[in-house]
């Protein structure tokens, strides 16, 4: 068993990001001589083709489904086939709504080793090891795979950073076999997440969380945030409880501040899944009374102190 084998993701001709990430991930487990092939299934799986030639990517490999939607049953014949014919050590996925539809059943079918919601691969003496979250992700799990000669990964977004230089890898096509899926596609519904904010690019986030009390202490965070440049994230308590949208939501259940170098938390007590989004940031700067918060394990700079009279006197500089 060698090489790792990525399967990018594309929804309605778009690529998702999430591909090239795993192509950064597929980096840290190749071993000397192992090679990294992407393959992308779709309608018309040459159309993402340029998007795929990164650095890292030995091969791309078409593979091309009848379906122009995700099909679980079709998706997961297909991958199924390439993994008999390469027999990669690793298969790297993303762990998303489409993965969720059969890489289980996959990995169960084939025997694979398996683990979902992914966020760092490493090799130890040689062994490859994948972390995860754990009971409700108040633990990190490590997670090894003796005994499986073919370890399958649905891997987190926005933990790895996609790679940026252009590259040549060679184009090959394999051909899936026919399947007849149980599925039928009868429409596709886009949810709109009612704002259009990309947490994840931003660099500067002033956040909020339940500290702030009531939906009409909001606006004036809103506000604050404009003044000084930032955009307004939040806790999920805020989110859930409709304050704000859920694309603002930082954390494990929400979005990692992946390009954040400046982040304000406000009134967030640093429970382990908001950190998940946010502990990377170089420069955290927290505001909380309660001086034994856990925002305050990761926080550069601490405010132990009242949010609303610290937005108060930064207002008042802006
Ligand atoms: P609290 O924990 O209630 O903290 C409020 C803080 O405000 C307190 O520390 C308090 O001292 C402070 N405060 C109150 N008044 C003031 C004041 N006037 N001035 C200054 N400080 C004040 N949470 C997320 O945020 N993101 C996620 O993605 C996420 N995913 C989750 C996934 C799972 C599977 C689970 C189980 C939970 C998840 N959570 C997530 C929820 C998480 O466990 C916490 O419940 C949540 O982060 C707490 O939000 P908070 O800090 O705003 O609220």
């Amino acid at each position: 068993m060698s090489g790792i084998l990525v399967i990018a993701e594309q929804r309605r001709a778009e690529l998702r990001p999430v591909s090239l990430e795993l192509v950064t991930a597929a980096q840290t487990l190749r071993r000397t001589g192992e090679e990294v092939a992407v393959a992308i299934l779709a309608a018309s799986p040459d159309n993402f083709t340029q998007a795929l030639c990164v650095t890292g990517v030995d091969e791309i490999v078409t593979v091309k489904v009848p379906a122009a939607e995700f099909d679980p049953d079709t998706f997961e014949s297909a991958v199924g086939a390439l993994i008999a014919q390469r027999r990669p050590d690793v298969v790297l996925m993303a762990h998303s709504v489409d993965s969720f539809g059969y890489a289980a059943a996959l990995a169960a079918r084939l025997g694979l080793g398996f683990a979902t919601d992914v966020f760092k691969v490493e090799r130890i003496e040689g062994e490859l090891v994948a972390t995860r979250g754990g009971y409700g992700q108040k633990v990190n799990v490590e997670v090894d795979f003796p005994g499986r000669s073919t370890v399958l990964l649905a891997v987190r977004s926005n933990v790895f950073k996609a790679p940026e230089q252009i590259a040549s890898p060679r184009i090959t096509a394999f051909d899936a076999p026919a399947v007849q899926s149980r599925a039928t596609g009868r429409e596709f519904i886009e949810l709109s997440a009612g704002d259009d904010v990309d947490m994840t690019s931003a660099e500067f986030i002033l956040t909020i969380g339940r500290g702030i009390g009531e939906e009409a202490k909001v606006p004036q965070f809103r506000e604050l945030a404009d003044a000084i440049g930032a955009t307004l994230g939040c806790s999920r308590p805020i989110a859930d409880a409709g304050w704000l949208p859920k694309s603002r939501q930082v954390g494990q259940s929400g979005k990692t501040a992946s390009a954040c170098r400046l982040y304000i938390a406000m009134g967030v007590s640093g429970a382990i899944q908001h950190l998940a989004g946010m502990k990377h940031v170089s420069t955290i700067v927290a505001v909380n009374t309660d001086a034994e918060a856990s925002i305050f394990t990761v926080a550069k700079y601490g405010i132990v102190g009242d949010i609303f009279e610290v937005a108060d006197e930064l207002r008042r500089l802006f």
